[in-house]
């Protein structure tokens, strides 16, 4: 990898540390040519500190180290962006990220959605509010609405009505995410079974 070091006349170059599950940034750091080499030689994260002023293995005192996962130059090849397993909160200050986040996983458009089934279970009294209510009968009136879904799904995959197999697929995952609430898990929690599985 051709990597331009000197663009700053001090032979770094800026490496954004990205968490290759979750996609979350968890650190930015710098890199020389040998910072670069020892991190693809030993696959953990180092650095070039400009504040200790020597080379800088991530986790050299915490342990909580930077797997190398893979790395991609940009497209003038300045600043790099690496890819990593982290072992342990990544910021010194014991948190996910140096920007204080939490490194959770993110299901985009579903995450949204489960975020505002969270809310309608915390606001049940709301009674223009579908989810609310269906909180409001409780757990096993959910339960039955996912096997009701489930049942349509079913009938619709023996059709070929492409439109209808898809709405009541929605519907059956819409009710899945208000049961999975309801009984206090996260999608996350789900995933997190599947991948073990793997
Ligand atoms: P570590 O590399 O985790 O053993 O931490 C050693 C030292 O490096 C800490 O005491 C901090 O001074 C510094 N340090 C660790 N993690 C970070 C980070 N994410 N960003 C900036 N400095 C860090
Ligand atoms: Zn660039
Ligand atoms: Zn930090
Ligand atoms: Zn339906």
């Amino acid at each position: 990898m051709k990597i331009d070091f000197n663009k700053n006349n001090d032979g770094l170059v800026p490496a954004i540390i990205q968490d290759a599950s979750t996609k979350n940034v968890l650190m930015l750091g710098y890199m020389n040519e040998e910072a670069y080499n020892k991190t693809i030689t030993t696959k953990k994260v180092t650095f070039y500190s400009r504040s200790k002023k020597r080379l800088w293995t991530k986790g050299e005192e915490s342990g909580n180290i930077l797997n190398l996962v893979d790395i991609k130059n940009d497209c003038d090849d300045d600043t790099l962006l690496i890819f990593v397993n982290p072992e342990g909160p990544t910021c010194h200050t014991g948190t996910d990220t140096c920007w204080n986040e939490d490194n959770n996983q993110s299901f985009g458009f579903l995450s949204e959605l489960e975020g505002v089934i969270e809310d309608r279970k915390k606001n049940q009294e709301d009674s223009k509010s579908y989810v609310a209510s269906l909180f409001r009968k409780g757990i096993n009136k959910v339960a039955q609405k996912v096997g009701e879904e489930a049942v349509e799904v079913v009938i619709e995959a023996k059709d070929d009505n492409e439109e209808l197999f898809l709405n009541e697929s929605a519907d059956l995952l819409f009710h899945y995410l208000i049961l999975l609430q309801a009984k206090g898990y996260k999608l996350n929690d789900i995933v997190n079974v599947l991948k073990s599985r793997a």
